[in-house]
């Protein structure tokens, strides 16, 4: 870390904030300047002491750090990228993986009819939501045990492999036991317990970029997933609040290039959640792939005027046949291979 000194600051003043850094593990270098002093603390930031709070001290100008605050998820841990294994069906790396599905698990005939839809089209991962996470808790709440084992008969049928939401730590052994993928959504991204208990039960974890986490907090969040003993993170972009309100979410893209060029996960994007409106979705998975990312889920419906949550921005399957179709070029394009 750096230490800034304020100007004119005396030899006592310097001396004291020397005594703090070396106090807190670091090696301290001071760096004399004509006006200002600041002083090198040398030491690996992220087991030492947070040198941060050294701005209580009235001298103390800034303090500025200079390793990233992630290690085990960062690019420079690991410059080759990480391909995540989901039950068979390989992310990342160029694997490029069609993640499609309904919003909820709603019915035997829904999922079912949805599963073969999108395994038809090209999908090889089937999404679904049996634990659905609702802004009003008078609306559809999932089918919970249930939809877990439609989602069963629906890999035992297509052989898709699933990913679904695990909502909280109590569910995470049932849904473990069903999931080839846990996912944990976006209003869930930093609660820390339940990323420590999905970590541990060694299964791949989708993890959903929260509505206001800047892409440092996201990846420090799969850093939890990392320390906690799983390598198996796919990162999800699926857009952040904003002031705009013609989409429901706005769908960063930057986000995804930024976050493969920081991090050697596995990013893929929802562009259903990330724009709310299903005539938007082909177009945005045109961008995912070019910006680079790993892989697609998508909300699919077999009749979205009649789904119990996220209708508006769900494609029926002629229309999911016809963006995973309109995709090859720009797969071909950006030298990837669908699994
Ligand atoms: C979903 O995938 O249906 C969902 C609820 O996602 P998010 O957590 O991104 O809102
Ligand atoms: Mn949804």
């Amino acid at each position: 870390m750096i230490v800034v000194i304020r100007p004119h600051s005396t030899p006592e003043q310097i001396e004291e904030v020397i005594r703090e850094i070396s106090q807190l593990g670091y090696t301290p270098s001071p760096i004399r300047g004509e006006y200002q002093t600041v002083v090198a603390a040398i030491g690996d930031e992220t087991t030492h002491a947070n040198l941060e709070s050294l701005n209580a001290l009235p001298q103390v100008e800034h303090v500025l750090r200079v390793q990233k605050r992630y290690k085990l998820a960062s690019r420079e841990s690991r410059p080759e990228p990480t391909v995540v294994d989901a039950g068979g069906v390989l992310v990342g790396g160029g694997h490029f993986a069609v993640m499609a599905g309904p919003c909820s698990v709603e019915s035997e005939e829904q999922l079912m009819a949805t599963a073969r839809a999108v395994k038809a089209a090209g999908a090889t991962i089937l999404r679904g939501g049996a634990y659905k996470p609702r802004t009003s808790p008078y609306e559809f709440q999932g089918l919970g045990p249930e939809g877990l084992r439609l989602l069963e008969a629906a890999r035992a049928e297509t052989g898709l492999r699933i990913v679904t939401e695990v909502l909280g730590e109590r569910d995470v052994d049932a849904v473990a036991a069903t999931a080839d993928i846990l996912q944990i959504g976006a209003r869930n991204a930093q609660n820390f317990q339940l990323l420590i208990a999905c970590a541990r039960t060694g299964k791949p974890v989708l993890l959903k970029r929260g509505m206001s986490m800047r892409i440092e907090e996201w990846v420090l969040a799969a850093e939890y997933l990392l320390a906690h003993g799983n390598p198996n993170v796919i990162l999800c972009e699926r857009g952040i609040r904003t002031f705009e309100t013609y989409t429901r979410n706005t769908l960063d893209l930057a986000a995804v290039a930024a976050a493969k060029q920081e991090s050697h996960l596995p990013v893929v994007v929802d562009p259903s959640q990330g724009c709310g409106r299903s005539d938007l979705v082909k177009i945005l998975c045109r961008g995912a792939v070019a910006v680079g990312a790993d892989g697609l889920l998508v909300e699919v419906h077999p009749n979205p005027a009649e789904a119990l949550s996220d209708g508006q921005q769900q494609l029926d399957p002629a229309a999911f046949a016809d963006l995973v179709a309109g995709l090859q070029p720009f797969l071909a394009a950006t030298g990837r291979a669908t699994a």
